[in-house]
C-alpha cells in the first residue's frame, strides 16, 4: 500500500536564483501539505551518502559538487499518493523532456541542475526524510 509522504529537496540553483518562494507556492496549490521543512546545506559526505546509488555513474562527481554547493530547501509533503503524484508534478529528470507546467519545465535548464528532488518509491521517501529529519520535526 502507498504511503501518503514524500521527501523533496528544492536544490542549489533553485534556491540561488530566488525560487523558494514560487516553488513552494506550486507545491501547496497542488495539494501537498508541508509536515517538515528547513534551509540546510549538505556536506560532501551527505551528499555521497544520499546519492549513493549513482556512485559508479560518471556524473557522481559533477552530482555532488552540485549538491554541496550551497544552500538547499529539504521538507517532507503529504499527500494521498504523494510519491507519484509529486513526480508526476516535477516532471522528467532532464527538464527538457520534462511536460508543459511542471516544476523542472518551470524552474530548471539542465538535466545535472534540475532545481528540485523527488523520492522515487515510498521506501526512499521514509530513507530519506528521516536522513534529514529527526521525527520529532515532522508533523
Ligand atoms: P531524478 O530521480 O529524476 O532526480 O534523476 P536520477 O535519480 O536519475 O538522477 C539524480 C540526479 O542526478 C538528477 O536529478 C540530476 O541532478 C543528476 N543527473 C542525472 N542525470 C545526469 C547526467 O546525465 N548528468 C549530470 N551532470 N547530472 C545528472
Ligand atoms: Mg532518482
Amino acid at each position: 500500500m502507498a504511503t501518503n509522504r514524500t521527501f523533496t529537496m528544492l536544490k542549489p540553483d533553485a534556491v540561488e536564483k530566488g525560487h523558494i518562494g514560487a516553488i513552494l507556492e506550486k507545491i501547496s496549490a497542488s495539494g501537498f501539505r508541508i509536515v517538515a521543512m528547513k534551509l540546510t546545506q549538505m556536506t560532501k559526505a551527505d551528499a555521497e551518502e544520499f546519492y549513493a546509488i549513482h556512485n559508479e555513474r560518471p556524473f557522481f562527481g559533477e552530482l555532488v559538487e552540485y549538491m554541496t554547493r550551497g544552500p538547499i530547501v529539504a521538507a517532507v509533503l503529504e499527500k494521498d499518493n504523494a510519491v507519484e503524484d509529486f513526480r508526476t508534478l516535477i516532471g522528467a529528470t532532464n527538464p527538457a523532456d520534462a511536460a508543459e507546467g511542471t516544476i523542472r519545465k518551470m524552474f530548471a535548464d539542465s538535466i545535472s541542475e534540475n532545481a528540485v528532488h523527488g523520492s522515487d518509491s515510498d521506501d526512499n521517501a521514509a530513507i530519506e526524510s528521516a536522513f534529514h529529519f529527526a521525527g520529532r520535526d515532522m508533523f
